[in-house]
């Protein structure tokens, strides 16, 4: 299957997803009650990659649901109570506050560390892409994740 079709194929299945939420249950943790969040992110990144609850909104029908902003490529929606929206805020913030530290290192255009040839790992020589970044693996760590990843999806 082509990388389009595939898109679109998920685009279906998450407008039929979003026709069937309740938006009284928390798409993360299932809490049910009446105060929910919704969380509309766009960020040039399949964000079902990182957590398979986000819904990409692009085939969802806006005449059934009107709230909704207008179609928009790559646009994800996730419903959740207040307690999964500030776990969630609180992944952001710590991330941010690590990646702030880094500000005045020698760092990459992609904001990788950028290590002096002499200080860097001869045996890291394996790329791979996690979660819209390249890093580099070992050896035995890419056999590990590779054994974390489990077999290839068909
Ligand atoms: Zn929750």
């Amino acid at each position: 299957m082509s990388f389009v079709a595939a898109a679109i194929e998920r685009q279906q299945r998450d407008a039929e997803r979003y026709a069937q939420l309740d938006d009284d249950v928390c798409m993360v943790c299932g809490a049910v009650g009446l105060d929910r969040r919704t969380l509309l992110m766009r960020y040039f990144y399949e964000l079902s990659e990182v957590a398979p609850e986000f819904l990409d909104l692009t085939l969802v029908d806006r005449v059934k649901s009107p709230g909704l902003p207008a179609p928009e490529l790559g646009l994800y929606y996730l419903r959740t109570c207040k307690s999964c929206r500030g776990e969630i805020l609180g992944a952001i913030q710590a991330a941010i506050t690590a990646r702030r530290a880094l500000r005045g290192l020698p760092l990459g255009p992609d904001g990788d560390v950028d290590l002096p040839v002499e200080l860097e790992d001869p045996e890291r020589n394996i790329p791979v892409r996690v979660l819209g970044r390249t890093i580099m693996l070992t050896r035995p760590e890419w056999d590990e994740f590779r054994r974390q990843q489990g077999p290839p999806a068909r």
